[in-house]
């Protein structure tokens, strides 16, 4: 028997580890079975290249947890280690990557750590996290002298102790002796999970001890002739060890792509528009699938639904650093050995291999998008709808993207119908016909708090787009900041007649004089300090009083709401006109009214209606605009 020590300075290695990876203890099970994988596919490399020759037999990893005694074994059947190997691997490799570790965070904040600890890779290690003791138990593949069975035990103290073993089939089995404050591992259901979570994709099948199924019994029928039904018992195979990213797209039909989406989230109902199968082995390594989810609710949007995998082993489903923001609201999976995942997220924005990851996932979105536009514009304005919300997040967080959205990315009017950015441009130039000016974009955000307004602009030939989306606020700045010589302009930001300025002004058939009579009147119904009353020469056709909300004001005090830190704009009081028709009758007819008290109850009622038609009339006060409208009636 030998008996060592692994290094003296490493004498508090272990509750070090353990303190420090307290957070992601359970990591410690893809550690083990990764390890496993790679043994069994290096078997397999040596079998392809001849130098192993002979069977290689059924390689299933098995795991099995025995409960009474407390340990957890992952078996498997790859290439084995001798005596020597476990000294050079386990004693002092694995040992001196596990000191690295610590020396490199050691005396760094706990908080810190969680992102990045799991991903460190400490390896066989990580073991002692949740054991008291740990033996391995392995024999190599290889022949001849030094080749026995060797058996290693460490029960956390740097001390270990190795002899040979009788074992004699190739492989290794690790045996972990659950430690009393990591019982919780000792629970078939919390394996189980675990090896759902990191082990669901791996290239090697998994198994975990026996599931049962219900089957016909063969040649058995009862009385009716019905097949007799059987309970029986099947080895529990954890893994699809040949996922559906790693296949060649060629191969595969859109069935098998909502086949495979249903088996990544297995309690999500709702099928996905389309996706993109990524494949690159040039300059970088990275396979995937991204699904365009059906999202009707921009609130149901979540951010952790794309699995990061390396070489199959699953490694998070953050993905944040990875990919641009916008296409975390994807779903699916991307594989890729190349993403570093030993450092923080803030060092994976300045990594030149992330950055050309993420500009090419950027790329491969844009170019779908494009073909789906130019294959059938009649689809892709059908799901319009569903994928807008990425489209203005991508268009305004990424410049880049916006170059290649520019050619697909719809608007869409109160009509419903849609427009290309270079058509919408056209259709409102041939109305907008002064060159030198800017093109004014009418838009709502409410198609019916805003429908007496819409109306109004339509009358007059303008087009009005539809921006009710929850990041149209943000979409609309990005528009035009992007497109040249545009502005936008709610359709309530100004009466009608001035929204889109033009040169000849209607006159007005009131003087300053009867204006000035009558603006105090207003002033005391609505209130001075609420509304800015102004009058204007408009239409007869037009309202007689209106409530308008200043663009640049209404879009800062949007924006301060969505908590963009602005909230200087958000104290602000509300900014709203009173403005009133001079030319409609009624406004004409209330300098002819004598008494005092009909005058302003006309005024009062004038004003309501403007509130109504805003929709901000409310509570006691449309109680009594109701009462007096009755009155009126009598
Ligand atoms: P890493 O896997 O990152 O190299 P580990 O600490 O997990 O680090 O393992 C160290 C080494 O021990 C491995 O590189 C491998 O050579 C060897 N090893 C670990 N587990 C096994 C196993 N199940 N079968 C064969 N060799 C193993």
């Amino acid at each position: 028997m030998q008996k060592g020590k692994i290094n003296v300075q490493t004498e508090n290695i272990f509750p070090i580890i353990k303190k420090f990876l307290y957070s992601e203890h359970e990591i410690f099970l893809r550690e083990l079975i990764s390890n496993a994988v790679d043994a069994t596919r290096k078997l397999q490399t040596l079998a392809s290249l001849g130098e192993f020759k002979g069977e290689t037999g059924d390689l299933t990893i098995e795991v099995s947890l025995d409960t009474k005694t407390k340990t957890l074994v992952i078996s498997d059947k790859g290439i084995g280690m001798t005596t020597e190997e476990i000294d050079k691997y386990i004693n002092q490799i694995a040992f001196s990557s596990a000191e690295d570790f610590i020396k490199k965070y050691k005396g760094k904040a706990a908080d810190e750590q969680n992102g990045l600890i799991g991903h460190f890779g400490l390896g066989f290690y990580s073991s002692f996290m949740v054991s008291k003791q740990v033996e391995i138990i392995s024999k190599s593949y290889k022949k001849g002298p030094g080749s026995k069975a060797v058996r290693w035990v460490c029960d956390g103290s740097p001390e270990y102790a190795m002899d040979d073993h009788d074992r004699k089939e190739r492989g290794t089995e690790v045996i972990l002796h659950l430690a009393d404050d990591s019982l919780e591992f000792n629970d078939e259901h919390k394996i189980l999970d675990l090896l759902k979570k990191y082990c669901k994709f791996l290239p090697v099948p998994i198994r975990f001890g026996n599931e049962k199924r219900w089957e016909d019994a063969e040649g058995e029928t009862d009385k009716d002739g019905k097949p007799v039904r059987r309970e029986v018992e099947f080895p529990r195979i954890i893994n699809n060890i040949n996922p559906l990213w790693k296949q060649k797209p060629a191969d595969l039909k859109d069935e098998d792509y909502k086949k495979f989406y249903r088996e990544l989230y297995p309690y999500t109902f709702e099928e996905p528009l389309f996706q993109i199968h990524l494949n690159v082995d040039y300059p970088f390594n990275l396979t995937g699938i991204l699904y365009f989810p059906k999202v009707k609710k921009y609130v149901d949007m979540q951010k952790n639904k794309i699995q990061l995998y390396c070489n199959q082993v699953y490694v998070t489903d953050s993905v944040e650093g990875i990919v641009p923001d916008f296409l975390t609201l994807l779903h699916g999976v991307i594989d890729s050995p190349d993403i570093p995942l030993n450092v923080s997220r803030s060092y994976l924005q300045s990594d030149s291999n992330v950055k050309k990851i993420s500009n090419h996932i950027t790329k491969k979105v844009a170019d779908k998008l494009e073909d789906l536009f130019k294959n059938s514009r009649e689809d892709f304005e059908k799901k319009w709808d569903d994928i807008r919300v990425f489209i203005e997040y991508g268009i305004v967080t990424e410049q880049d993207f916006y170059e290649r959205a520019k050619k697909f990315c719809l608007l869409k009017n109160t009509e419903g119908n849609y427009f290309t950015l270079d058509e919408y441009q056209k259709k409102v130039e041939a109305v907008q016909t002064d060159k030198d000016k800017q093109l004014i974009y009418l838009y709502t955000t409410q198609q019916e708090e805003q429908h007496a307004y819409i109306g109004a602009a339509r009358e007059r030939g303008y087009d009005v787009l539809l921006m009710d989306g929850p990041l149209d606020n943000h979409f609309v700045n990005a528009l035009e900041s992007r497109l040249e010589k545009t502005h936008f302009k709610r359709v309530d930001a100004e009466v009608t007649e001035k929204l889109i300025p033009k040169e000849e002004a209607l006159p007005s058939k009131l003087s300053t004089e009867e204006q000035d009579s009558l603006k105090p009147l207003f002033e005391d119904v609505a209130g001075k300090d609420k509304y800015h009353v102004q009058f204007e020469a408009l239409s007869e056709t037009d309202l007689p009083v209106m409530i308008t909300q200043p663009e640049f004001m209404r879009r800062m005090k949007d924006m301060a709401a969505l908590g963009g830190g602005m909230n200087y704009w958000g104290e602000m009081p509300e900014s709203l006109n009173l403005v009133i028709n001079s030319n409609h009758p009624a406004i004409g007819q209330l300098l002819q009214v004598e008494s005092a008290e009909e005058k302003t109850g006309r005024i009062r009622q004038l004003t309501d209606l403007a509130l109504l038609s805003q929709n901000m009339l409310r509570g006691e006060e449309l109680t009594k605009f109701i009462s007096r409208s009755i009155e009126l009636l009598k």
